[in-house]
């Protein structure tokens, strides 16, 4: 048996090389995303109990994985060495499609040669908070795959849990496949997870980001739940990206002067102006949306410089729903808004299993489209990252072929 494999050479199914390669983060590389991520050598994992190795054919793009090269928030690698994990590198990818290659003791429900999507996160089904009943992926067990353990989708080989793996949509390539769970669930969560603020027929949503890899999918889904979707974007191709899509409406957030955080609320000079401000982006969601209505849910993930108007524009008992801080994490909020206009804000991160099987649904019958903007080589990893980070990144996900198998397309 050869120790390694090429990146466009399929092994014979099931068997399992020693090498592989991978797209490798070390510490001394930390920085831009462009230079941190580079193609090494690397053991293949040995597969434990109720874990499942994966042969990738694709991986999904996204935004922990600029984390993880920048080296903070969090230095991920000495994170999990603090927690006794031996590797000094690591192998990010938090999704991707491939083909079941191998599977541990008690895996029951996928065999080799399966064709699955592997969602983000996982969790230790024994938890005594799982056993207790609480959701999944609210448990303190919870980790990002591909940020917060090792062994993600950008090699040739990923380690997986059983339940992350999903039935792959047949209509789509290996390459969507790849890129709509992590943003796709997430949104879905957001917009469906949090009873009784779920998206209603008529219900007006405003979508941050709305040409992003989050902001494609919950226009959609809220599309799909027959709300109105309002999208913020910075210019006019991702306006154009968002109407396609199916938003009722769209604000260029670059004609507007009031981000970051709040001035200090007995400082009127500077207070006014932000009021003035966030009142006329308030009345252009209104224009946007046809009536003078406020958004039932504001989809949130931009955090600091945007969450003052989220939760200023928030409809009475309506909520902010975040799963992100792109622009800062420290999120300035008038209490007097929240409180007496009796407004929830809902911290909310990817998805229980459920979810994710309901966002594959709805992908594999058609409603819910990947939007995959550009596929790349496996040494784009770090070049798509580097995109991201600068907000240069084309509208949509973006994915990169990892095992580019001729009639494996
Ligand atoms: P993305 O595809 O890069 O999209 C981010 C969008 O943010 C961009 O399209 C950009 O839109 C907007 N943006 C950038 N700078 C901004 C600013 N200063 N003010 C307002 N908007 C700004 O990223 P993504 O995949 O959608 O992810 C977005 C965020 O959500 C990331 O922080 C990610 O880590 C987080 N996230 C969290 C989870 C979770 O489970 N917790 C899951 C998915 C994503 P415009 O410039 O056009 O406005």
């Amino acid at each position: 048996m050869k120790t390694l494999y090429e990146l466009d050479e399929l092994p014979p199914t099931g068997v399992v090389p020693e090498k592989m390669y991978a797209s490798v983060i070390r510490s001394e590389r930390y920085g831009r995303p462009d230079t941190a991520f580079a193609t090494e050598i690397i053991d293949v994992p040995p597969v434990g109990r109720g874990e499942v190795l994966i042969y990738m054919m694709a991986a999904g793009i996204n935004y922990n994985n600029v984390w993880a090269a920048l080296g903070t928030p969090l230095d991920i690698i000495e994170f999990r060495r603090r927690a006794g994990e031996p590797e000094d590198f690591h192998i990010g990818g938090s999704e991707g499609s491939g083909i079941v290659w191998a599977v541990g003791d008690g895996v029951r429900d996928v065999r080799v040669g399966d064709h699955v999507v592997v969602s983000s996160c996982l969790w230790d089904e024994t938890a005594p908070d799982i056993r207790g009943g609480a959701d999944p992926i609210t448990s303190s067990t919870v980790r990002a795959w591909g940020y917060e353990t090792n062994y993600g989708s950008f090699a040739q080989f990923a380690l997986a849990k059983e339940f992350q793996c999903l039935p792959k949509p047949e209509r789509l390539g290996w390459a969507e496949a790849a890129a709509y769970i992590l943003t796709g669930a997430t949104a879905y969560r957001q917009l469906t997870g949090w009873q009784p603020n779920i998206v209603r027929p008529g219900d007006p949503v405003l979508i941050w980001g709305g040409a992003g890899g989050l902001g494609s999918m919950a226009i959609q889904i809220a599309r799909v739940l027959g709300g109105e979707p309002i999208a913020v974007v910075s210019s006019a191709a991702r306006a154009d990206h968002c109407r396609k899509l199916g938003a009722q409406g769209v604000i260029d957030r670059t004609e507007f002067d009031h981000w970051g955080r709040l001035p200090d609320i007995g400082d009127d000079r500077e207070f006014e102006p932000w009021r003035a401000e966030v009142r006329r982006f308030g009345t252009r969601f209104h224009e946007q949306l046809g009536d003078r209505r406020a958004p039932k849910i504001v989809l949130e993930h931009t955090g600091q410089g945007t969450i003052p108007t989220s939760i200023y524009l928030c409809d009475a008992a309506g909520m902010v729903v975040i799963c992100g801080g792109t622009t800062g994490y420290h999120g300035d909020i008038d209490l007097r808004y929240l409180w007496m206009r009796q407004k929830r804000l809902q911290g909310s991160h990817f998805a229980n299993t459920r979810q994710c099987r309901e966002t594959t649904r709805l992908v594999t019958k058609g409603y819910l489209d990947p939007c995959l903007s550009v596929v790349g080589d496996f040494t784009d990893i770090g070049k798509f990252h580097q995109m991201m980070l600068d907000n240069a990144q084309p509208s949509g996900n973006m994915a990169v072929r990892i095992s580019a198998i001729a009639g494996y397309e």
